[in-house]
């Protein structure tokens, strides 16, 4: 037994090393990445489900990996947010953004809205404020264009100083939306003293809406709540037709999901943003 217990202690011993070198093989791999440029958004459109029309998209996170492939958010944002290579990353990101939201804005076609998520850790940088409307100056860009999603956990932490910052970017003319929203625990006080312009209902709600009687409810009393505090909804994850006339049965018109269109590459998504308005 003794014996055993030796083999498997080591068995978990060389596991953790093994995780723990491709954790740092990865870490490595994300710093090159960004040295190489290899790092791009992706465009997912925003709908107005009344009148069909894109009125925003949201930027998501692409990396086009030189072995492994066009790789998710999945494969590599929890490793950036444990090392801090998220500060560069998202900066990258947000970056490309506002140059790409200036071209489709000088171009006669950008939407009311370009939405880019937002991790806690940039937000707490010194100087956040003011780096981002260096770079909305230097782009072009309309900061009444840019739309910042939050997570539930950075805004609810109630930090005045994260606070204050929010405020200052809202004056700047920057807008925010609360993202996923459901899954954590918002508070409603909070979402008052804070100047957030919209939430999104988590996917999980909208996948969840004709199997489980919760999630219906609790999409109804979020819409409902949403309404009496003047607040934006979008549904996200709609996947279906069925889905699309809950949501709207229950008063939400905003939508991003598969049913209009995946996230697409920047060249596409100009597509469609040209061909919506020859219509
Ligand atoms: P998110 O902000 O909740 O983004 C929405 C996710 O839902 C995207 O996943 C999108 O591809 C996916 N999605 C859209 N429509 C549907 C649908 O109809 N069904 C389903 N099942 N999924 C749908 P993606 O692109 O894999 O991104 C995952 C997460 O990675 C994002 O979740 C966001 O939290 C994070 N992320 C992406 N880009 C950035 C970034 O630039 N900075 C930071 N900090 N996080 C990012
Ligand atoms: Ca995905
Ligand atoms: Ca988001
Ligand atoms: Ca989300």
């Amino acid at each position: 037994a003794k014996e055993r217990g030796r083999n498997n202690w080591q068995m978990y011993s060389e596991d953790l090393t093994h995780q723990a070198v491709e954790r740092l093989k990865l870490e490595n791999d994300i710093r090159k990445g960004l040295e190489r440029g290899e790092f791009v958004l992706h465009y997912q459109p925003i709908v107005d489900t009344a009148d069909s029309r894109i009125v925003g998209v949201e930027a998501l996170l692409r990396w086009q990996h030189p072995e492994r492939g066009l790789l998710e958010p999945s494969a590599f944002i929890p490793v950036a947010e444990e090392s801090g290579l998220i500060i560069p990353l998202g900066h990258r990101a947000l970056d490309a953004a506002c140059a790409q939201g200036a071209a489709w804005q000088r171009a006669g076609i950008a939407p009311a809205r370009i939405a880019v998520n937002l991790s806690g850790s940039q937000l707490r940088m010194p100087d956040f404020t003011h780096g981002l409307m260096a770079l909305l100056a230097h782009h072009g860009l309309d900061a009444g264009r840019l739309v910042l999603e939050l997570t539930e956990g950075l805004v609810m932490d109630g930090d005045p100083a994260i606070a204050a910052e929010l405020h200052r970017l809202r004056a700047a003319g920057v807008h925010f939306a609360l993202d996923d929203f459901g899954i954590g625990y918002s508070s409603i006080a909070h979402l008052k003293r804070l100047p957030i312009g919209s939430l999104k209902i988590d996917r999980s709600f909208v996948h969840g809406l004709f199997d489980n009687p919760n999630d219906a409810g609790i999409t109804t009393a979020i819409l409902a709540m949403a309404r009496h505090l003047g607040l934006d909804v979008v549904a996200e994850g709609v996947e279906t037709a069925a889905e699309r006339d809950f949501l709207r049965e229950a008063g939400c018109r905003t939508m991003q999901g598969y049913l209009f269109s995946p996230p697409r590459p920047a060249a596409e998504m100009e597509t469609l943003l040209r061909d919506a308005l020859r219509e």
